[in-house]
């Protein structure tokens, strides 16, 4: 069932997860169409998540837009200060963020492999500051197998990070350990399923990612409604290797499956592998929890493979 509309009020709107935003002109959503589509999400009764560009808006849009309970997903760049999301395009800001008062606030740190290895204490500095930290891999379709053993590192060392917070008393959520230890089922990203995207020109897309991609890959208009031609191929029960997997907290990300099988419910084998590298770090770290007695009803079980495509016979995928 649809439950969010995110609406893009900008062409120059950050991105806040995989896909990049090419688009350097700005082109805001009309009034009207910023209009058109909160009585859409109304009438849907969708949550909406505005998504912002770096440059301050017109009062008549802030007006608007406060008139309605709304998510609000900026740039650390941006000029709202109001965001529920703060977006980082890589490491450079994130040593010069004040970090205070961010309890309510998640962050997402958007970076390419490599700057992750280089980079990924930085998120460590960080993790005792904040409550909610995604960190995004926009360059996934490149890992090699030596990648592979870096996240794994990676992950090792962000592992270890999280536990000394816990040992402080916190529990620093971190979308690649944390995420697995508290899902029970799939949560996935579920875009076309649970969130459409309306993009300035008024059109309404799959999500962000096919709006900047390729503007006529529209699945309806504010005109004439939402319309998704085999809206099947995005659930998870039309996804026969994700159906069957554990690894909760993948994103499924359709957008990149189509990138690189060339198919929305198809995932390339390095989405796979970097998750079950998490899915398998989760578990390493929800073992050391329960030494502290925390999270004891939780449990990840231990697995022998991390594409479970290599596993359809055996595991009766
Ligand atoms: S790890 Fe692979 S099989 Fe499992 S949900 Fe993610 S994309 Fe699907």
């Amino acid at each position: 069932m649809m439950q969010y509309l995110v609406i893009l009020l900008d062409d120059t709107s950050v991105s806040y997860c995989h896909y990049e935003n090419t688009k350097m002109e700005k082109q805001l959503i009309s009034l009207e169409n910023l209009q058109a589509g909160i009585l859409f999400a109304m009438k849907q009764n969708l949550i909406i998540q505005f998504v912002y560009p770096d440059y301050d808006l017109p009062e008549a849009y802030k007006k608007v837009i406060e008139n309605i309970d709304n998510t609000k997903i900026v740039s650390a760049l941006g000029t709202e200060k109001n965001a529920d999301v703060v977006v980082f395009n890589g490491w450079g800001n994130l040593t010069d963020y004040d970090f205070s008062q961010s309890e309510e606030k998640a962050f997402v740190i958007r970076t390419s492999k490599t700057a992750l290895f280089e980079n990924h204490k930085k998120a460590i500095a960080i993790l005792d500051k904040i409550t909610r930290l995604n960190i995004v891999i926009i360059d996934v379709e490149r890992f090699k197998d030596d990648d592979f053993e870096q996240y794994e590192n990676v992950l090792n060392k962000l592992k270890t990070a999280v536990k000394e917070v816990c040992e402080k008393g916190k529990f620093p959520q971190l979308n690649l350990l944390t995420d697995r230890i508290l899902l029970d089922k799939m949560n996935n990203c579920n875009a076309g399923i649970e969130n459409i995207t309306l993009a300035p020109n008024g059109k309404f897309y799959i999500c962000p990612a096919f709006y900047f991609e390729n503007e006529s890959d529209f699945v309806g208009e504010l005109s004439s409604g939402v319309n998704i031609k085999n809206k099947q191929l995005y659930t998870l029960e039309y996804a026969p290797i994700c159906r069957k997997c554990d690894a909760y907290q993948c994103k499924r990300c359709v957008w990149l499956n189509r990138k690189t099988t060339m198919e929305v419910n198809t995932p390339s084998h390095e989405q796979c592998v970097i998750t079950h590298l998490e899915r398998n770090a989760s578990r390493e770290l929800l073992n050391d929890l329960h030494l502290y007695d925390a999270f004891l009803d939780n449990e990840i079980e231990t697995i022998d493979y991390l594409d479970p495509f290599e596993k359809t016979n055996e595991y009766n995928f």
